[in-house]
């Protein structure tokens, strides 16, 4: 794992696991097709990998099917020291894990760092979570029975994930599916498969036994994980990427009613009051809007600044954004990576041309790069008009558009207007206003003077149509669990 073939990197595509991983094996796929892998960076191919069809993810249901009575039979004990050795083996290859990620992702080795870090950390809890799937026994209210509740692994697991976190949505499923005792299926998204590979042979090298955790990356999406979901030994599907798909599989797994997690879309509001602290203020909205080149479901979308701090705020933040290097996402200089690919950058593109066009005021960026690769500025855009789409949707890029309010109402009332509900951020220095209004925000999380939320000791997850489950903490267990009651009398 350690010949150099990429500027500075150690990371040796030549030699990365590429197949798809069924039942324990590496196996090229029934018709042996392959899907190119880019480097965002450059535009350049560094990969293929095996393009799975409908008949490989039956095999994989068989393999993890078959595996799945042994699996949730092993000793809870068991399951944890595989996971802490997961975790181990995980923690010292981080800087490998960091440039392989960065490398298909595009995004800067610091942020790579800080996802790889994290990925591990889901080992860790979930190896400390799996020795605590308790139940509960009660005496019934009419005093003839006992009311006895247990947990069992809900079954063969579904899991899709998304190109931004290669990694760490991974880790966020398999670390909870195996505590539980489930098998599964990881469909890792098609930009980002190598991440997802070198995972299920870090697992394998763990301890993982042959076909709990199978691997398959496919050009067909839809017709493969429809398939497993049709499939009546599937009884799991935890998804994680946008709210257009997670709508699609939603409604896929209703004819079989598969039990469903889904981290979808966010449209997070950033709202600064006049009484906060400048610099923590900053600090934060560099995080939360620049963390993954802003290629995050948590990134900040709307700053909503009160008008007595909304000069000083955005001369900072553009102050702030324009010091990022822009630059090829491995190299050691790089704060600011690429975007994932080409349709990306033409989004951020139209998104802000559209604001522009409705009036709004460029005060840093606002044009993508004329380079190889797939680069978009940092960008800050204010006077931006309520009709503009980029106050609707997604961005999913490093611009940062201020809007500025008068009452705490309005912030609220302004945060609130979205069809998503994943995460805010409140900056005040007064405790009581943070809280009362975080009781306010329709979000499943509020960061109070703070830039990031994400930790896997804690429920991550959205309202409105940003999902449905948490993940992370102990309710990511439960997630793959069934609750059992047994009614006894004794
Ligand atoms: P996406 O287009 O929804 O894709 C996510 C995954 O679903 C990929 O593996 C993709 O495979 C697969 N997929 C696409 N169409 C499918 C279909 N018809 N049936 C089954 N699977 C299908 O999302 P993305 O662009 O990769 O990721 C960005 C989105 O993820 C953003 O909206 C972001 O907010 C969201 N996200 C949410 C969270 C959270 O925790 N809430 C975390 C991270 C990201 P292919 O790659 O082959 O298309």
């Amino acid at each position: 794992m350690s010949t150099v073939t990429q500027a500075g990197i150690s990371v040796d595509t030549a030699s990365l696991p590429t197949d798809l991983f069924i039942g324990g094996a590496w196996v090229p796929g029934s018709t042996g097709k392959r899907i190119d892998v880019f480097d965002p960076s450059t535009e350049q191919k560094i990969a293929s990998v095996a393009d799975a069809t409908v008949d490989d993810a039956r095999a994989a249901v068989d393999a993890a099917f078959a595996a799945g009575p042994k699996w949730a039979a092993t000793p809870p004990r068991d399951r944890a020291e595989i996971l802490r050795r997961a975790f181990d083996l995980m923690s010292s290859r981080l800087e490998w894990f960091a440039e392989l990620i960065s490398l298909e992702n595009g995004k800067a080795l610091p942020d790579a760092r800080g996802e790889a870090r994290y990925a591990a950390e889901f080992f860790r809890w979930y190896a400390e979570e799996a020795v605590r799937i308790n139940g509960e026994v009660s005496v019934a209210p009419s005093g003839t029975n006992r009311i006895l509740v247990q947990y069992q692994p809900v079954g063969v697991s579904v899991l899709v994930t998304p190109w931004n976190f290669p990694a760490a949505m991974a880790t966020r499923k398999i670390g909870p599916a195996l505590a539980a005792g489930c098998t599964c299926i990881l469909k890792p998204a098609t930009e980002t498969p190598l991440t997802a590979y070198a995972m299920a042979a870090l697992l394998a090298e763990a301890g993982v036994p042959p076909a709990v955790v199978n691997v398959l990356t496919t050009s067909k999406a839809g017709a493969v994980v429809g398939t497993m979901l049709h499939d009546p030994r599937v009884r799991k599907l935890s998804f994680t990427g946008s709210t257009e798909v997670g709508r699609i599989l939603l409604r896929e797994a209703a004819d079989n009613v598969v039990n469903c997690s889904m981290e979808l879309g966010g449209n997070a509001p950033f709202v600064v009051f006049d009484d906060a602290n400048l610099k923590d203020a900053l600090d934060g909205a560099m995080i939360a809007k620049m963390r993954n080149g802003g290629e995050a479901c948590t990134a900040a979308n709307r700053f909503y600044v009160q008008r007595g701090i909304f000069d000083a705020f955005a001369k900072g933040l553009a102050e702030r954004m324009s010091q990022l290097a822009v630059g090829v996402g491995y190299a050691p200089s790089t704060a600011c990576g690429p975007l994932v690919n080409e349709a990306s950058k033409r989004k951020v593109d139209e998104l802000v041309t559209d604001a522009v066009g409705r009036g709004a005021r460029v005060m840093l960026g606002g044009k993508p790069l004329d380079r190889a690769g797939y680069f978009y500025p940092p960008t800050v855009v204010v006077d931006v008009p309520k009709d503009a789409t980029i106050l609707r949707e997604e961005i999913f890029g490093p611009v940062a558009v201020l809007v500025p309010f008068d009452t705490i109402d309005e912030a609220v009332t302004s945060a609130n207007d979205t069809e998503y509900g994943l995460v805010a951020y409140v900056y005040t220095s007064d405790l009581a206003k943070g809280l009362a209004v975080s009781d306010r925000l329709e979000s499943g999380m509020v960061a109070l003077n703070r830039g990031l939320v994400s930790d896997p000791a804690a429920p991550f997850g959205g309202v409105k149509q940003s999902g449905l489950g948490r993940e992370g903490g102990h309710e990511g267990l439960l997630a793959f669990l069934e609750a059992k009651y047994t009614a006894v009398s004794w």
